[in-house]
């Protein structure tokens, strides 16, 4: 009875490790391309495979935002797929600027994303 007990510990305590709290934090984007009207007014969704983790503000007439957000998904594994999609808010249609996406890892990482020749969207994420 007892060793079962344990394995039943042991099996709770492997699957406490495989999943495990993400964070996504610090986004910021240089170069967003501007609107022909004017400066682009940036914004962020977030995904964890068919998960979605949020929006960010849009943050208006800036093409260097910096979004204060942070995101948090509890049962994220390692290798699950992150995706970041950037857009431009626009009076009828929003522009999708680009889209970032990687593998998540264990630790804590500042990733780069070039979403276009001179676009680039930074973050960072934590996997414990
Ligand atoms: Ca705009």
């Amino acid at each position: 009875m007892a060793s079962s007990l344990s394995l039943l510990l042991l099996a709770l305590c492997a699957l406490t490790v495989a999943e495990a709290g993400l964070r996504v934090f610090n986004l910021r984007a240089t170069d967003l391309v501007p609107d022909p009207i004017g400066p682009c007014d940036g914004y962020v969704k977030l995904f964890l495979g068919s998960a979605k983790l949020g929006t960010t503000s849009v943050i208006d007439n800036d093409d260097n935002p910096w979004w204060e957000e942070e995101f948090a998904y509890l049962t994220a594994r390692q290798h699950d797929v992150l995706r970041l999609e950037v857009y431009d808010r626009d009076l009828i249609y929003d522009d999708l600027v680009g889209i970032c996406e990687t593998q998540i890892k264990k630790g804590n990482y500042v990733y780069y994303c070039n979403l276009d020749d001179d676009v680039t969207l930074y973050f960072s994420t934590t996997l414990s």
